[in-house]
């Protein structure tokens, strides 16, 4: 599941059972204070305690706590090469500090988090990690098992496998629908399940996440995918393709 969530206030027990699970990076600290001084940034640096975290992506957060810096990496970054950790560190401290990271890091990072052994990396993660949701497919006005069988039927000779389908638990804000490859699970945006809401619309939205499922390895996580140009032209072929942009168009997410 991608969409932004907020988080709720982590109890004292879970936040010994993260403890237990995050692992300090090798050199994280000398790496940190040295980005730190390579990005210009002035005063004295904090303090860094830098840990890798069994996040679901490629997440890297860092807090900061009187004079300490507590950085998380996901630990699919647990075998990278240091520049990738400096990489990471440039992103973050540039974050923090306003501060922009040097070309040739941002370019080391991009390339790291679009390699294939990082992709599959990631796949498998999430396979154990990611939250899975149960398959109901019927929501109060919308029911997305009979519409998913019949784009299937329609669009794709009936090829693609069911995957688990529900709607989401709360409202999203930008998201209409979302394709877990690593789950094999499409969620759709409940806002979208409502009488005011034609079918056509969610059938849009249900065909679009369908051509992430049949170009699966592409797409790793829906927030952070892109469309090429010939998956712009698939999904085109939707027969009502036009009347559903424009509703979304005025389509009030949440
Ligand atoms: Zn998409």
């Amino acid at each position: 599941m991608t969409a932004r969530h907020r988080r709720e206030p982590e109890s004292t027990a879970t936040q010994i059972r993260n403890r237990l699970k995050t692992k300090l990076v090798p050199g994280g600290e000398r790496i940190f204070q040295r980005i730190y001084t390579r990005l210009g940034c002035e005063g004295r640096p904090p303090y860094f305690v830098v840990e890798f975290h069994p996040y679901t992506g490629l997440t890297l957060t860092v807090r900061v706590r009187e004079d300490t810096a507590y950085v998380r990496l996901s630990d699919a970054l647990h075998d990278a090469p240091t520049p990738v950790v400096e990489a990471a560190a440039a992103i973050l401290l540039g974050r923090l500090y306003r501060r922009q990271p040097p070309k040739d890091l941002l370019e080391i990072y991009r390339r790291f988090s679009y390699a294939r052994t990082t992709r599959l990396r990631l796949h498998r993660l999430r396979q154990h990690r990611a939250r899975r949701v149960e398959h109901r497919p019927a929501g109060t006005h919308h029911d997305l098992g009979p519409l998913f069988v019949d784009l299937n039927q329609r669009y794709f000779e009936n090829l693609l496998p069911l995957p688990r389908l529900s709607w989401s638990k709360r409202g999203w804000r930008s998201l209409l629908g979302c394709f877990d490859p690593a789950l094999q699970q499409i969620v759709l945006n409940r806002e979208l399940d409502r009488k005011t809401v034609p079918e056509y619309v969610v059938a849009y939205v249900l065909y679009h996440e369908m051509l992430h499922l049949k170009h699966p390895m592409k797409f790793a996580r829906c927030r952070r995918e892109s469309h090429s140009p010939s998956f712009r032209k698939e999904e085109k072929k939707f027969r009502d393709y036009q009347r559903a942009m424009k509703f979304l168009d005025r389509f009030p997410a949440c």
